[in-house]
């Protein structure tokens, strides 16, 4: 693995966080995320060094006494004031703001996967752009008969599992939200990321306790394996299940019998019709599908252009960073993506060993050399070609031409496979947008954009790193880890 020098990583860092708009403080021009706590409360950020595993801190040997360390924190939590909530959690993104960086170098380390600077970037993100307790709303109903409010209030101890491809800003951004809606949570993470999430988790016990809150707030088994996923999810102690991942996990937290919040996989389609802005698409297609080399469950992972203007795509895609294969290269990289190739319009099998690298160790494999400058590689394709069927997590991106948006509309929806995750348009036609946006019926759709800034990166609104479309509360944000309560005063307090 290239290493690159601390000054190279910084620069490039700094230049992708202006462009995606999550510089130094993005939330201060958001006016939808505000800072918890009052101005200048906020606990001063807490500085310490990063040791790896070890018990402590929230990380413990067992589910069992994880559950019920984050229960006793739960109680505790429970008789705080919401202002204490606030304050814990400005005081867990002051901490995320120093740390952030140095979480995604161990991320990139212990996973191999991605890119540093874009780990760096998401970070940044979950930690400015994550929702606190300001999005918990009341709302209040008044009338004749009295008043009724109708209020936020938490599950108790959520069992969360995350995923190996955004290990520490899951654990950040999952953090945030379930303590904001004032939950405990013990975290089953990915056993390829356990020690980049121990690190972050022993960070926030640092930050939450500096901020006056109860310790094992946020708990994480040490050694984390399937084995102790499945304890989580059937743990008599655990209220809800919050699960990022693939279909395995997902389909196992289903079958749990416990109410859960489960993200899933996407294979996110980009149509191009001929009244898109080819120059800005090609550009915003290489930049998203090269994000993190593709692991982001957002990326793009096919594009579907309309013929008349595909060549001049490709030329733009080009000038952004993509290498086009020929159809000899094509075959020989196929051998190498594919440990299994089950054939035409089927999800392939793929080789583990390329998910997430960079586009140029891939060329490698194939005897081609490119320069860092290659963030992308590209395949003119027909419909059929797996590539276009398979969730690949890999900075390899297939272009179909077909004959007219109508059928690169119907082919994006079937090659999403009904996950109802992501997906995006280039177009100046607002009737074939919304059309799409009809179709492809996805939590996220973006118009004219990388879809990254569906996640708030360089769009509007806020972010989250745990998207579950399979039980429909989208982007998920504190209001997704709360129960509705209702409390009504009868006859009195009505407005006349
Ligand atoms: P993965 O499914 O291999 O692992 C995710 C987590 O689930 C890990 O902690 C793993 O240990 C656990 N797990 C896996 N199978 C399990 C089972 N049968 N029972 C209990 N636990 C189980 O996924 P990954 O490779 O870490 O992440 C990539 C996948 O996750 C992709 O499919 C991607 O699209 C998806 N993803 C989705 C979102 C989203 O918000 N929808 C976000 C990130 C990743």
């Amino acid at each position: 693995m290239r290493r690159l020098t601390d000054q190279q990583v910084d620069r490039i860092a700094r230049g992708l966080a202006s462009r995606l708009g999550t510089g130094t403080s993005p939330i201060a021009e958001d006016p939808g995320v505000a800072r918890e706590g009052s101005p200048g409360a906020s606990p001063a950020a807490v500085v310490a060094p990063i040791e790896g595993f070890g018990l402590g801190e929230g990380v413990y040997d067992t589910v069992d006494a994880c559950v019920s360390a984050a229960a006793a924190a739960f109680r505790n939590l429970s008789a705080a004031s919401l202002s204490k909530r606030g304050e814990i959690i400005a005081a867990i993104r002051d901490t995320m703001r120093l740390h952030g960086d140095e979480l995604a170098r161990l991320a990139w380390e212990e996973t191999g996967l991605g890119r540093y600077e874009d780990k760096v970037i998401k970070n940044s993100l979950v930690t400015e752009k994550t929702p606190g307790t300001e999005a918990l709303r009341p709302e209040t109903t008044t009338g004749d008969n009295g008043l009724t409010l109708m209020e936020w209030a938490p599950f108790g101890v959520i069992g969360a599992i995350t995923p190996t491809t955004n290990p520490t800003s899951t654990v950040i951004c999952n953090t945030i939200g379930m303590l904001a809606a004032g939950n405990s949570v013990v975290f089953n993470v990915h056993p390829g990321a356990a020690r980049c999430s121990m690190a972050t988790v022993r960070l926030i016990n640092r930050a939450v306790i500096a901020a006056g809150g109860p310790a094992d707030l946020v708990t994480a088994v040490a050694r984390p394996t399937i084995e102790s996923a499945t304890q989580l999810m059937h743990h008599e102690g655990v209220d809800l299940l919050v699960v990022t991942g693939g279909p395995g996990v997902v389909a196992a937290a289903m079958k749990s019998g416990k109410r859960s919040v489960s993200a899933g996989p996407g294979n996110p389609p980009v149509v191009v019709d001929a009244t898109a802005d080819i120059a800005k698409a090609g550009r915003d297609i290489v930049f998203g599908a090269g994000f993190d080399n593709n692991i982001i469950c957002v990326d793009e992972k096919e594009v579907f252009v309309v013929a008349s203007v595909a060549d001049d795509l490709i030329a733009a895609m080009r000038e952004n960073g993509a290498y086009l294969v020929d159809q000899a290269e094509m075959a020989r990289l196929e051998k190498e993506i594919f440990a299994e190739n089950r054939g035409p319009r089927t999800h392939g099998v793929i080789n583990k060993d390329l998910v997430g690298k960079n586009a140029g160790e891939i060329l490698g494999r194939i005897g081609i050399t490119a320069g860092p400058e290659i963030r992308l590689i590209i395949a003119d394709v027909l419909e059929d070609h797996p590539l276009v069927w398979t969730e690949q997590l890999m900075p390899v991106l297939p272009i179909v031409r077909v004959p007219d948006v109508d059928r690169a509309i119907a082919l994006a929806k079937e090659a999403e496979h009904g996950f109802g995750h992501s997906a995006s348009m280039h177009s100046r036609d607002i009737e074939a947008l919304s059309r799409m946006a009809r179709v492809i019926d996805t939590s996220i759709f973006v118009k004219n954009g990388p879809i990254v800034a569906g996640l708030g990166a360089g769009g509007e609104g806020h972010t989250s790193f745990t998207i579950a479309s399979p039980t429909g509360e989208g982007l998920t944000y504190p209001v997704s880890f709360s129960r509705r309560r209702r409390c009504v005063m009868v006859d009195h307090f009505r407005i006349v």
